[in-house]
């Protein structure tokens, strides 16, 4: 394939250049299971700005299904205390995302045939990304289609 060729194929769509956003950068809310009444509900990270920078001190549980309303500095078991809305099989493993961010990021790399990594001008290649830590199931070219399906039977219970 020449580089006209080459550029015919990349699009919008089929291109995911990697933005070094790890895990993390996907906590700042959870849509989890309500124990209660089954709906879907938020945990979030309040932000607290404390001298130069932000912490998350506090997460507030927020169900408005049945109005059960938590807050915690600390909320551990999520996934398990509180499961995950957004979760499905997929090519025999667990697709799973925190919330709608998340699961965008997700399509827009499975979807793509033509990936870029992160490169730091500091520290060079990194590899603590989400991209780079993602299954390898998840990055296999025949699981594409299945993995798409399943993104569009979550997007669809938001
Ligand atoms: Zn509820």
């Amino acid at each position: 394939m020449n580089y006209t060729e080459l550029s015919k194929e990349v699009s919008y769509d089929n291109f995911f250049k990697d933005d070094g956003r790890d895990i993390y950068d996907f906590q700042n809310k959870f849509l989890v299971k309500c124990k209660i009444c089954g709906n879907c509900a938020t945990i979030i990270a309040i932000p607290k700005y404390e001298g130069s920078y932000f912490v998350y001190k506090e997460r507030r549980f927020l169900c408005t299904g049945c109005g059960k309303i938590e807050i915690k500095s600390v909320m551990n078991g999520i996934g398990s205390k509180y499961p995950l809305w957004l979760e499905t099989n997929c090519c025999g493993h667990k697709l799973w995302v925190y919330n709608l961010e998340h699961l965008n990021y997700i399509e827009s790399f499975v979807r793509a045939n033509i990936r870029e990594n992160y490169y730091d001008e500091r520290i060079g290649w990194k590899n603590q990304s989400l991209a780079s830590r993602l299954p390898k199931w998840m990055k296999k070219s025949s699981n594409r289609e299945a993995i798409l399906r399943s993104i569009g039977i979550l997007k669809r219970r938001i």
